[in-house]
């Protein structure tokens, strides 16, 4: 079962991100962190800020996922991205700076503050962090 392959597709606003076979997908969704293997039961999920591990044959991939849809059907599964980066292109320096910015609205307790909103800042930033393993 472990070593069943699938065909991955990673489609982002402007570019196929990726397309492949692969043994498992592990990403984070609105219900929870979830791994799909092959022979998943069709469903869709909804993308929540999280590292992408895209699991081949020959080795992992990581990438930051922001947002965006995940279809899973019998033999395909397919994430519709909104916002997604390979390491390599992402700016440590901005997601540090984006890190602090939201950490400061959350720790300031000031009134105007949308909480929601920085927490969700202070996700993508920690994200980003994550996938650049930098
Ligand atoms: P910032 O506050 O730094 O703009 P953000 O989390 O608000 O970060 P998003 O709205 O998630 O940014 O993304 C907007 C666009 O900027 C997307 O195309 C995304 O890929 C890109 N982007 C955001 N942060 C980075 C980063 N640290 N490195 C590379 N690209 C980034």
């Amino acid at each position: 079962m472990a070593d069943k392959t699938f065909k991955l597709e990673v489609v982002a606003p402007d570019r196929t991100f990726y397309e492949g076979d692969v043994t498992m997908v592990e990403l984070t969704t609105t219900e929870g962190d979830v791994g799909i293997y092959a022979e998943h039961i069709p469903m869709t999920m909804i993308v929540a800020p999280g590292v992408l591990t895209i699991t081949e044959p020959s080795g992992k991939k990581k990438a930051s996922l922001i947002s965006g849809f995940m279809e899973i059907k019998q033999d395909k599964v397919t994430i519709l991205a909104e916002t997604v980066e390979w390491p390599d292109e992402i700016d440590l320096d901005r997601a540090k700076e984006a890190y602090k910015r939201a950490k400061s609205r959350l720790d300031g307790h000031k009134d105007g503050v949308n909480i929601a909103r920085a927490e969700a800042a202070l996700k993508r930033a920690l994200t980003r962090q994550e996938a650049a393993g930098r």
